[in-house]
């Protein structure tokens, strides 16, 4: 059945406030846990009760948690499934039920509450636990070619280098169950997407690695809104769900696009403008402000990404605080907060936007100036180095050099220009670590990084715009 993304969050929660959960609120995208840049899941709010720190006031919670995963950005319009914004749907228990029940309680929810055909469900365990296994086999009755074994890098889920962690199942959606259950691949995203995690949350693992058992066993588990929307509203990505199509529609109305016309290359700037929009008005409402450090730098480094693919479409100035008043509008109704805080939003936009186009004034007209040059000498390619000062100090994009060289009938030396990153990466990299906030090792450098330096952790993929 056709379900809104509000109707999808609201159901969720319903079905296990029905179950005893408690309902509680989204937690701020900033956490309270110091040592995290980012809440990247539903269980952040909750890692005291896992690690016994904090009793819990319920037994059981459920939540919708924004969530924010900038190590998903390289993703976003490329996928049909990631974002750096999305909503985890989640159900909780602090050492209530565990494994058994948090499976047949997924099986439920997905095919009867959200009607999913059973056979178009496949499962992914643990290998090593073998009780997940037959309770999925026996219990819920999925055939044996349907539940898949796969390491710790898919199935055993960690929040970060050290903490609340376990070995996990996961449930995926087949678009295409005629292709026969032999061989079944859950990575091929032709076929299947993963939509919720349950995490069997047992152990701690300490700073070395090692793992001891929680004072509880805990479930925590995660269902991609946008994911579920994508399925029962049969669309091809979470891109045309109802929770985000409307910004890409504005955006493309500002554009003078037809989104359902346009080019490869046009879509995909357009859903990440439809994804990071939906970012930063949840960021700025969450009161981080733009800046060249941690949090404030990944808005910066958002909205300048919104910039420029706003930029790539035509669109020339006051862009962002348009397009945001469609994602304000979105958010509203379940997080009232943000039309609260509409006019911060749209003014920080603004700012960011008028200060970032500078930048690129100043990068176009050293441009012309390379272009004159290389025509003088007879040439009809814009060196390497020189593409790359342009990215590096001018914040200029490479296609933006590319498109305007080749409006003059230039070249880019690409070799030269990547030459010229790759020792930048270099030299950056024995400077700074880099931050991927989901892989291990990383959040505790991450938090001596937010305090020490300027955050430069995205080196290459910064896609596109350095700080001025
Ligand atoms: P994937 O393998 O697709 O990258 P994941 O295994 O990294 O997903 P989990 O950490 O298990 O994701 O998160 C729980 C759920 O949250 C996922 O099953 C998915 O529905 C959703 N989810 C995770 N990452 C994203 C993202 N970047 N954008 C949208 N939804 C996401
Ligand atoms: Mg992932
Ligand atoms: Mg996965
Ligand atoms: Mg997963």
């Amino acid at each position: 059945p056709y379900l809104s993304g509000s109707e999808i969050r609201q159901k969720f929660l319903d079905f296990f406030a029905q179950k005893g959960h408690q309902i509680l609120p989204s937690a701020s995208l900033v956490p309270e846990d110091p040592t995290v840049l980012l809440t990247i899941a539903g269980m952040l709010p909750f890692k005291p009760i896992f690690l016994g720190q904090r009793s819990p006031d319920f037994p059981r919670a459920t939540t919708s948690q924004k969530c924010i995963r900038t190590n998903d950005i390289e993703n976003v319009g490329r996928t049909a499934r990631h974002h750096t914004f999305f909503e985890m749907l989640g159900n909780f228990s602090f050492g209530d039920y565990f494994k058994e029940v948090a499976i047949a309680y997924a099986w439920e929810l997905s095919t009867k509450t959200f009607g999913l055909p059973k056979e178009r469900i496949a499962v992914s365990v643990f290998e090593e636990d073998d009780e997940a296994f037959a309770i999925w086999r026996d219990q819920i009755g999925v055939s044996e070619k349907r539940i898949k074994r796969m390491g710790a890098d898919d199935n055993f889920w960690n929040s970060g280098p050290t903490g609340p962690c376990g070995p996990c199942s996961e449930l995926y959606y087949d678009f295409h169950p005629e292709r026969g259950d032999d061989e079944i691949d859950l990575n091929d995203d032709s076929r299947f997407i993963e939509f919720y995690n349950l995490v069997f949350m047992q152990y701690n693992q300490d700073a070395e690695g090692n793992l001891t058992p929680l004072q509880n066993k805990n479930i925590d588990t995660g269902m991609g809104l946008e994911r579920m929307a994508q399925i029962l509203q049969q669309v091809p990505n979470n891109y045309e769900t109802d929770l985000i199509f409307p910004i890409i529609k504005t955006a493309a109305e500002i554009a003078g696009i037809d989104y359902a016309k346009a080019d490869e290359k046009t879509q995909v700037s357009l859903k990440v403008i439809g994804d990071h929009v939906r970012a930063v008005v949840h960021l700025i409402a969450d009161e981080v402000r733009a800046s060249n450090i941690g949090r404030g730098y990944v808005l910066r480094r958002l909205i300048r990404r919104v910039v420029r693919h706003g930029r790539l479409m035509g669109i020339s100035e006051d862009f962002t605080p348009k397009v945001a008043e469609t994602a304000i509008a979105l958010s509203e109704s379940a997080y009232p907060h943000v039309r609260q805080r509409e006019e911060t939003i749209k003014a920080e936009l603004q700012r960011e936007e008028t200060r970032f186009l500078k930048t690129l004034a100043r990068g176009e007209k050293l441009l012309q100036e390379i272009i004159e040059k290389v025509k003088k000498a007879g040439k009809t390619e814009i060196p390497g180095n020189d593409a790359f000062t342009l990215y590096d100090t001018y914040g200029f994009p490479l296609e933006l050099t590319q498109e305007i060289a080749e409006e003059e009938g230039l070249t880019v030396d690409l070799a030269g220009y990547e030459a010229a990153m790759k020792k930048q990466t270099i030299r950056s990299q024995s400077a700074h670590e880099t931050i991927d906030l989901t892989v291990q090792g990383s959040l505790d450098k991450l938090a001596e990084n937010i305090h020490a330096t300027q955050f430069v952790g995205y080196t290459e993929a910064v896609a596109n715009a350095k700080i001025e």
